[in-house]
Parts: structure tokens; sequence; C-alpha cells
């Protein structure tokens, strides 16, 4: 590590020395490392020749296309304060994070800003706005096409050869504001900086070596490899825990247009792709699609995602299935991405796991009033503490000091740690089931569900009940040409777990269980369902 970037300037310095290795591949468009510098160094100039300047908010709009790094890598080389915005959302809630992160400077595709023009009354801040991929329209103050300054990627190469503007940027500047994934309440804007960013590429790196020497093994070096990314880049889990680690080490990235597991087999059988994943539910579509037979996938080395809980079978089934190394990783967007991370014999032990925390991590497992450290094997509140935590939210002074505190951040998960310091999430503390008095926390019992050979995904929520508070009731998907009951489904877990954890009901869904772009569960839609359900006394 001798070259070890501080920021992420510097970090954009490394990726200039990867030369001509691909950097990133997208349908036909191939960019590589050389031609990347060149665009973020051409993109960082016209920034700072339209007055965006040290601690500005520019915002980024655009699915996974080869400018999204682009635009990030040259607003934060600047100084500027980068905020991805969910490419999901609608053009009024793209225009909230717009306006509460007051922005001043959008960069977007045509997609996004066919969306956000409506609304621009609503962003008192913004000025400018460059438009990638499409026509720009007019905006008081100036609009125009991102081509226009930087070119399409096929001709970044073309671009001279420059360094970064010279801009001194510490590891503890402001660097973004990632937008809280919003399951269980508004989105919150936290505020990473350059040292949150670039933890993540030694976390992984670390992690990796400290699991080898457990096992007894050499740590191998790093090798460039090539990563199949699916997950938006507006997620912390594909920006900072996926590009910063590629950028560092100079892995080829893979972009996708849209998540299709047929078009993911096409492509991963094309460019030889040897990481994947994100989140759990994309390595459930992998391996159970139909079309995987057809793909020559052996080039897949390792399926590793995190983010959301997962089916502990998911585990056994990557290793035997694929014959790849599944790993995952817990952490949050208020810890810029990794906190904990397992893979290998470690996973295939403990699937239930997400891992001890990576070195420069520590975590802790508090009383819910936050007063008493509980011991090993004690479920309470999950603390977070190291150079990942960001310095609050984005102009949330009260959700700020009640979430930060003396360097930890209050996670809001449940969890407990063994004697080895694995951890295991066990909830949320807000989805937890309380039914007259005894705990249920959701895992526990959707792991139950998973073990039954039909079922492939399921959920467990709270419904209302008049005496009891909550009583603990079920969604399920099962797999295509399998059946199971009600009565069955409850007679499975009543086998294996207290009768009061029982689902006293089980509703079967279609499809998939609805979840948000960052793969998880939307709880509060399936406690929904239930309500639509007659009224049972
Ligand atoms: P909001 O805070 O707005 O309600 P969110 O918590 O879903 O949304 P994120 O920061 O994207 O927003 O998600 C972090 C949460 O995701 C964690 O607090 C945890 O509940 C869950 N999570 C992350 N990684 C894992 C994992 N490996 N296993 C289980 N749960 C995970
Ligand atoms: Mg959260």
């Amino acid at each position: 590590w001798k070259n070890a970037p501080e920021n992420l300037r510097a970090l954009m310095t490394l990726a200039r020395t990867h030369g001509t290795r691909e950097f990133v591949i997208y349908e036909s468009e191939r960019v590589t490392y050389a031609a990347f510098h060149r665009a973020v160094a051409r993109l960082a100039v016209e920034l700072q020749a339209r007055g965006a300047a040290r601690g500005d908010r520019v915002a980024l709009a655009m699915r996974n296309l080869p400018e999204w790094p682009v635009a990030f890598f040259a607003a934060v080389s600047i100084g500027a304060i980068c905020v991805p915005l969910n490419a999901w959302w609608t053009g009024g809630e793209l225009a909230y994070g717009l306006a509460d992160s007051g922005t001043s400077v959008l960069i977007c595709d045509a997609e996004r800003w066919d969306r956000i023009a409506p609304h621009v009354a609503d962003i008192p801040t913004l000025r400018h706005v460059f438009v990638s991929r499409g026509e720009p329209g007019t905006l008081a103050g100036g609009a125009e096409r991102l081509e226009t300054l930087i070119g399409a990627p096929a001709t970044w190469a073309d671009l001279p050869d420059a360094d970064l503007p010279n801009v001194p940027i510490a590891a503890d500047d402001d660097a973004t504001i990632f937008y809280t994934s919003g399951t269980t309440g508004n989105p919150k804007g936290a505020l990473g900086t350059h040292r949150n960013l670039v933890t993540n590429i030694f976390s992984s790196a670390w992690n990796a070596v400290v699991a080898a020497l457990r096992r007894g093994e050499v740590p191998p070096d790093p090798v460039p490899r090539t990563m199949l990314t699916v997950i938006p880049l507006f997620h912390v889990t594909a920006c900072s825990a996926g590009l910063m680690g590629a950028v560092a080490a100079g892995h080829t990235l893979v972009y996708m247009r849209r998540w299709d597991p047929v078009q993911a087999f096409q492509v991963m059988e094309r460019e030889r792709v040897n990481v994947t994943g994100g989140v759990p539910t994309i390595a459930w579509q992998l391996l159970e699609h139909p079309a995987r037979a057809q793909y020559d996938l052996s080039s897949l080395e390792a399926i590793a995602y995190g983010g959301a809980p997962s089916a502990p079978e998911l585990v056994r089934k990557i290793r035997d299935e694929f014959g790849a190394l599944p790993s995952n990783g817990w952490g949050m967007t208020e810890t810029m991405a990794t906190v904990t991370g397992i893979s290998a014999e470690d996973y295939l032990n403990r699937p239930t796991s997400c891992g001890p925390p990576v070195a420069v991590a520590d975590l802790r497992i508090m009383s819910e009033d936050g007063a008493r450290e509980l011991p090993a094997g004690e479920v309470g509140e999950l603390w977070a503490r190291g150079p990942m935590v960001v310095k609050g939210y984005w102009n949330k002074p009260e959700a700020t000091a009640e979430t930060f505190v003396d360097g930890w951040v209050r996670t809001g998960d449940l969890a407990r740690l063994d004697a080895e310091g694995f951890c295991y999430i066990v909830d949320r503390a807000k989805d937890m089931i309380l039914r007259g008095g005894e705990n249920i926390y959701s895992s526990e019992v959707e792991n139950v569900l998973y073990d039954h050979p039909a079922v492939t995904d399921a959920a467990l929520v709270g419904i209302p009940h008049h005496t009891l508070g909550e009583e603990p009731a079920a969604v399920v998907h099962l797999a295509p040409g399998t059946s199971a009951s009600e009565a069955e489904l409850q007679a499975w877990v009543a086998e294996r777990l207290a009768r009061f954890k029982v689902p006293v009901r089980v509703l079967f869904t279609e499809d998939t269980l609805p979840r948000n772009a960052n793969g998880k569960i939307l709880k509060k839609d399936l406690k929904a369902l239930f309500e639509r359900e007659p009224e049972r006394l």
C-alpha cells in the first residue's frame, strides 16, 4: 500500500497508473483507465469554470452509465460534495433530494432530467445542469449537454492527457451526501468524508488477508478482476464498497443498462466475469434462473453481497451450484458501506453471520437505552465505530445527535456477537415484533421458513392485535412448480420454534417480495397486505 490514497483525488491519480487496462464496459462502450482519467480531469476543469467550488453540492442522477464514475470523481476531486441521487425516485423525490442538499450543479441523464425539469421551481439553489445522452432544454443559469464538454465515452481516450486541477484536499473534508434507503422513514442525507470512502479500499482487502491467515494460508496478492456491477451506483454498496476498491486495484467493471438475469449471464460469459452480486436477491435470481445452464460461467469466482438480510441456504448454494465463494458484508449508508465481512469457509460454517468487524472497525452490543454494553451472546442494539462512520446527517442536527454518539453510530439494528466476535443481525429494532411481551426477531422465523424446501423468499411482519399488541404474520414466495399450504408452513415453524413465534397468517405471493432499489424488503407494504384482509377475531 505504498501508494495508499488518503483522499479521492489521490485515488483518481492512482487510477491513471492503470493506463490501458479496461475500467468500464457498458454495452458496446469500453473505457480504459487512461480515458477515464482524461474525462474526469476535463470535467473537473469544466465544473470549476462554471463556478463549482469546494463544499458546493454537485448532484448526480443517472443510471449506471460510464459517465457516473466520471461525474463522481470530477466533483470530489475539486473539493465539491457529490450527491448521488436515487435514480428510481420520481421527479418529486429527486427534487426533494436536490433541494434538501442545496445542490447548485446537477449532472444527470436525459431520462432523469425529463422527470426533474417540471420541478425546478422547487429547487431554488439549482444553477446549472449537464444532461447526458439527450437534450438539456433550458434552465435559467445554464443547461448543457455533457457530451459537449467531455465527448461520448468512446472518445474519452482522445481527450488531452491532463493532471487534475490542483485543489488541496484533506482526508476529513466532506466528499459525499448519500441518502439512506428510506426503509424506515424518509431518506436522510449522510455526510461522508474522503476518509470514509477510501476506508473501503482497505477494509475489504484487509479482510481477505485476515481470513486467509486464519485458515493458515498465505494471503494472495490482489489481482485485477472483472466485476459485474448490477446494483445501482447511488447506493453505498456499489459506490464506496464496489467502485472505490475497483479503482484502487484496477479492476474492470461491467455495467448493465438494467437488471436482467439472462443478460447478466450473456455478459458474464462474454466478458469472463469473476465477481458479481451486490444484494442477496440478485444472487437468488442468478441461481434460480432456468437459463443459467446454457451459459459458460466458469470464470465466476465469487458472489458477494450485503445490504439486506439473506437466507442461510444461499451460502451453500453459491458454493455448490456456481462453484463460487459466497461472501456477505454488513454496513449502512451512515458507515459508507463495509463494517463487517465474511466469506469462504468462515461463511460456510456460519451462514447466518455477517462476519467479524473489518480491522479498522469496532462493534458493540448495547442495551436498548444505550446505557449498558451487553455480553457476547445477548441480543441488543448494534453500535459501530471506525473511520467509515460519517460525520452525521446533512442538515438534521436532532437526528444526528440521536444517532451519532461519541464516535459511535447507533445502527438501529438488533444483533448479537459470538465469543469470537462474529456478528449476527437478528432484526431491525423497528421491525421487531412484540407479541404480548415476547420478542420475536424476524430473521429467526424467516430463516426457518427459508429452510422449507418450497420457500424461496420470506418476510415476517407484525400485524396489530387488540390484546397482544402485535402478532407475527408471514408473506412467502414459493419456488416455481412447488406447493405448500398455510397450515403446512405453520406446522413447519411450530416444529422448530416456540409456539408464540408461529405466524398466525401466511400469505403467498406470485412474485418475489417487493423490495426497494437497494434490495430491502418493503415491510411497510407487506403489512398493508394484511390490513386489506378481512377482520380477524
Ligand atoms: P433508512 O435508514 O432510511 O430507513 P435503510 O436503513 O434501509 O433505510 P441503508 O443505509 O441502505 O438504509 O441500509 C442499512 C441497513 O441495511 C442496515 O441498518 C441493516 O438493517 C441492513 N443491512 C445491511 N447489510 C446487511 C446484512 N449483511 N445483513 C442484514 N441486514 C443488513
Ligand atoms: Mg437505516
